[in-house]
């Protein structure tokens, strides 16, 4: 019989609460594997704290999604939205599995190009577009979403002087019955913007209006907006085929459907109360079949969803650095991860569970990072085991938008690695280190040298 662990004894102050319909709150179960590969073996070979990507989940996570969309609509394209992740590595999976790119910034699209996506399937959204950046996309074929009228002005100068054809699409923004409105990016719908701005394009040599653009928000929790975006888009095309016969070649939804990451303020887990993929596939699709067109067949359907292919294929594994008690009483859990590493943890309620049994004692504690700053807390309360330093935990759904928009502060950048379909594990991004920061920087001569007693 295996030796039970030893748990030393300990007094806490009890406070007293309602279950809730799902009873107490539960102890996590540990995860102490990633992909068949121990938690425990991954930071012995790449270190602590390590970000991991499943390759099987983000190609699981594809397929799922394209064939919920494609079983409802005869033409669907993925676009992978390169600012939820762009290690290369990640983005050659979804390129592998068909997708396109479609990037916000021109670092973005020179990140696709190098790693061999052609200007035809890249979708180039975004409000800061450069000069030279719309000159590449516009040589080199992109589909240029227009984000305002001043962008439409420049590029029918830049076409005028390449004397060359801009393939362009409108991003347009509408009340979908979610406030505050997301009305900054593209042009406004209620107010005529958007059918001005695509009558300009429609009478303007070097423009060929290729498509209608539209990414309603992100972690969009139900399913109706969508229906009345697609439906608005739809309105607009018909207009446009109406008044000027305009085919277009795709209708692009954007993407923002949520994953099963809990928002801070949410009382229940995410998965219980989101709607799921094929509802929201059908509140997109089924307004699209209203599109006329002279051929009868219907454009292809544009989806550029981030979020929800990637959150859980990505892991963040943390190493304990020492337990505390605050002035309170409570618990309190130090790890080698922060907020530099994790941006998301400020409005998720990440899944974070221990790597390793831990016993059964569980208390509420307070999880901070190793940064020397107050906002540096990846958790207020969580229920975790008594855990020793030196042990691991591993936060869930990490694959959005936290390799994009880690900080270098304080510490360097971890590690990153690919578990493998072949059961490997690959490194796909070293960690940083102190030459690589200060090599970017400068010390004026006159600072050159001091001498301190
Ligand atoms: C960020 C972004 C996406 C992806 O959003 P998710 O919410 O992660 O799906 C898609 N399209 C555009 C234009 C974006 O800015």
């Amino acid at each position: 019989m295996a030796k039970k662990v030893y748990e030393r004894p300990m007094i806490i102050k009890q406070y007293s609460g309602m279950m809730n319909k799902f009873g107490s709150a539960p102890a996590s179960m540990p995860l102490s594997e990633i992909d068949g590969v121990p938690v425990k073996q991954l930071t012995e070979e790449w270190g602590s704290p390590l970000f991991v990507m499943s390759e099987k989940k983000i190609r699981e996570n594809q397929r799922r999604l394209y064939r919920i969309f494609k079983s409802r609509y005869p033409s669907v394209q993925m676009a992978w939205s390169y600012k939820t992740n762009y290690l290369n590595a990640v983005c050659s999976v979804f390129h592998q599995e068909g997708s396109w790119a479609e990037v916000v910034s021109e670092f973005e699209y020179d990140r696709a190009r190098k790693l061999g996506v052609d200007g035809e399937h890249i979708i180039f959204n975004g409000p800061n577009k450069s000069v030279e950046g719309l000159q590449k996309a516009i040589h080199e074929n992109a589909k240029i979403h227009i984000d305002h009228f001043d962008e439409l002005y420049q590029i029918l100068e830049i076409t005028d002087r390449m004397k060359k054809p801009a393939n362009v699409a409108i991003r347009v923004n509408m009340d979908v019955g979610i406030y505050p409105k997301w009305d900054r990016f593209g042009f406004n719908y209620e107010n005529g913007e958007a059918a001005q701005a695509l009558k300009r394009i429609a009478t303007s040599e070097n423009l060929r209006l290729v498509g209608l653009h539209t990414h309603i928000g992100t972690y969009i929790m139900s399913a109706e907006p969508y229906r009345v975006a697609a439906s608005k888009l739809v309105e607009l095309a018909n207009m446009m085929k109406r008044e000027y016969n305009t085919d277009l070649e795709y209708i692009d939804m954007g993407g923002g459907l949520p994953s099963n990451n809990t928002l801070k303020g949410q009382y229940l887990e995410a998965e219980q109360i989101l709607p799921t993929y094929e509802q929201y596939a059908d509140a997109i699709t089924s307004p699209l079949f209203d599109l006329k067109s002279s051929s009868g067949k219907l454009p292809t359907l544009i989806l550029e969803n981030g979020r929800a292919l990637i959150d859980d294929a990505g892991f963040l594994i943390s190493t304990v650095i020492g337990n505390k008690r605050l002035s309170d009483g409570r618990r309190a859990v130090i790890v080698d991860a922060g907020v530099n590493l994790l941006f998301t943890s400020f409005w998720f309620k990440h899944k974070i569970v221990p790597a390793q049994q831990n016993g059964s004692f569980t208390e509420n504690s307070t999880l901070y990072g190793p940064l020397c700053m107050n906002i540096d807390c990846l958790r207020e309360e969580i229920v975790l085991p008594v855990m020793k330093r030196g042990e691991q935990l591993v936060i869930k759904h990490v694959g959005a938008y936290s390799v994009t928009q880690w900080m270098q502060f304080i510490s360097l950048r971890p590690k990153v690695v690919m578990t493998m379909e072949d059961g490997s594990v690959e490194l796909i991004r070293d960690s940083e280190h102190l030459d690589y920061i200060t090599s970017m920087e400068k010390i004026p001569e006159k600072l050159n040298a001091f001498s301190l007693q």
